[in-house]
């Protein structure tokens, strides 16, 4: 009881209830964009997301907000923030797609998840082809499944601190044609292991580079081939990546 009474009253002094403590001020600001239209399994992974980042914002005091408003998507918005993620979706008008543009090159950070890289020859964007390295999706594997996953470089600030390989919980991945490793300028920092070939009951993959985090150096970007259905949260190390690298994105000078 007494000790109790101590923890608290020292508890007090560190931290006054009466809340005269300065508030300590955010480092960064975050914008997540997302859908909750479209396929339950990238619904999903962004409904588990946003506890997520609200959860790293509070421990790694930095600010973070969600919509799904694209109507927000806009110059005048976009430059409250240093980061912006895209969680299941992407840019569709031509409006969404300038103003996308213009944050990068002005010096934004953008960290993207699965499908939101999705793009086709239907796409017509060839920006954003250019944006990811020239990576244009290929094929997946179904049903989701767990893979092994190879740290590229274990020395960068996203990387530093998983071990060589790691499990992924289970995810549909994409593979990209071309592979962006392809592109000098690009750094690759995961890769799937090829042990786990062929990957898939339905649709299978059967070989090929498939790289799995990557930044365009030219930009202050990341793209993550993760966030298909509930299970992405699941892991310790790949949360500590998604921690890492939305820090580095945010801390950045
Ligand atoms: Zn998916």
């Amino acid at each position: 009881m007494i000790r109790a009474l101590f923890i608290f009253l020292l508890g007090s002094m560190l931290f006054p209830v009466d809340g005269t403590a300065p508030p300590q001020a955010v480092s960064f600001r975050v914008l997540a964009f997302y859908t909750d239209k479209g396929e339950q399994d990238h619904i999903d992974f962004a409904k588990q997301a946003l506890p997520f980042f609200e959860g790293l914002a509070r421990k790694d005091n930095f600010e973070f907000q969600a919509t799904t408003r694209w109507e927000d998507w806009n110059a005048e918005n976009l430059k409250n923030f240093q980061v912006i993620l895209w969680l299941n979706d992407f840019a569709h008008t031509a409006e969404q797609r300038k103003a996308f543009e213009d944050y990068m090159k002005g010096g934004g950070s953008w960290l993207g998840f699965h499908v939101s890289a999705y793009n086709d020859r239907d796409t017509g964007w060839p920006w954003f082809v250019d944006f990811l390295g020239g990576a244009v999706f290929y094929g997946n594997n179904w049903p989701p499944l767990p893979a092994t996953i190879v740290v590229d470089d274990r020395t960068h600030p996203v990387t530093r601190h998983l071990p060589a390989t790691f499990t992924s919980p289970a995810n549909e991945w994409y593979i990209w044609k071309p592979s962006p490793r392809l592109d000098k300028q690009v750094k690759v920092l995961l890769t799937l292991d090829p042990k786990n070939y062929p990957i898939g009951l339905k649709d299978t993959i059967t070989g090929g580079d498939l790289p799995v985090a990557w930044t365009n150096t030219r930009y202050r970007m990341m793209y993550m081939n993760m966030g298909h259905g509930d299970k992405i949260f699941t892991s310790n190390e790949q949360n500590l990546l998604f921690e890492d690298a939305v820090l580095w994105l945010g801390r950045r000078k």
